[in-house]
């Protein structure tokens, strides 16, 4: 059986900087997910920054992180939104392209020593109440010393469509049903927690063929102004 010093569950944005930060400092770090081509898969709205979340990106970055390193190198426009206010709510966002991203954050994350495994976690072990690995679908027991759970919105995650509802843990992912079962079970006997309920909304989308109808050329163009 594999030993690992530490086990990342989810390789969204939480968990490649986990695994990152780990492996830096010289851990045996394996990365879990459920599709490699989720790696670094960025949300619906490809944004980095912005009001409330810039400088949670810029503490990551300067903590040695890598969303802003990987997002500046796959980023298509810059804005400084609030500039007409006072700088303390000044907010960098990073327009970004989503492919690019997911592309560079593969590459970088292949060029580390994190061993990224395809695989769908169910368990997490546990002995004389302490965490001993990771069970997979596929892989079976992994040991490790340290887990940590990145799962985003995928614990029994839902996706509403009007009136259609369907398990998922975003479009095209499956739902962790087993490992939410988990830890609802176990989680809430030994410390008291148990899976609460978050709502994300998004609104429509437009498809490239409505897209193409646009008339760009008499759109009004954004000045890019950045903090010097
Ligand atoms: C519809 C929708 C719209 C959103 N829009 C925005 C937005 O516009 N802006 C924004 O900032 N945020 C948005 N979010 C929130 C978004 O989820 C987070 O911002 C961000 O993606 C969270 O990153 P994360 O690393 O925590 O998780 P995620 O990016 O969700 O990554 C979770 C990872 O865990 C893996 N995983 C899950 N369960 C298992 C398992 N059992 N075994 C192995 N791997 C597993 C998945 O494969 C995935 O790699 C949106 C969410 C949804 C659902």
């Amino acid at each position: 059986m594999e030993h690992y010093d530490v086990i990342v569950i989810g390789a969204g944005h939480a968990g490649v900087e986990a695994a990152n930060i780990s492996e830096k400092y010289g851990l045996k770090t394996a990365l879990i997910t459920k599709n490699i081509s989720d790696l670094g898969k960025l949300s619906c709205n490809p944004s980095i920054g912005g009001v409330g979340k810039t400088h949670i990106a810029s503490e990551v970055d300067i903590l040695g992180g890598v969303i802003c390193k990987i997002g500046d190198k796959s980023a298509i426009h810059y804005r400084v939104l609030n500039l007409s206010k006072g700088p303390a709510v000044w907010g960098v966002r990073a327009q970004i392209d989503r492919d690019l991203y997911s592309k560079y954050m593969q590459k970088y994350i292949k060029s580390s020593k994190i061993d990224v495994i395809e695989d769908e976690a169910i368990n997490i072990l546990e002995k004389n109440n302490k965490i001993v690995g990771v069970e997979c679908l596929s892989a079976g027991k992994i040991k490790s010393k340290v887990v940590i759970l990145t799962t985003g919105t995928f614990l029994n995650g839902k996706i509403y469509f009007g009136r259609e509802v369907k398990e998922a843990g975003r479009i095209g992912n499956s739902s962790s049903k087993e490992l939410a079962k988990f830890i609802n079970k176990n989680f809430t006997m030994s410390w008291n927690l148990s899976l609460q309920k978050i709502m994300e909304y998004i609104s429509p989308i437009l498809q490239n063929k409505i897209r193409t109808k646009i008339s760009i050329a008499t759109l009004q163009k954004q000045i890019i102004k950045l903090i010097k």
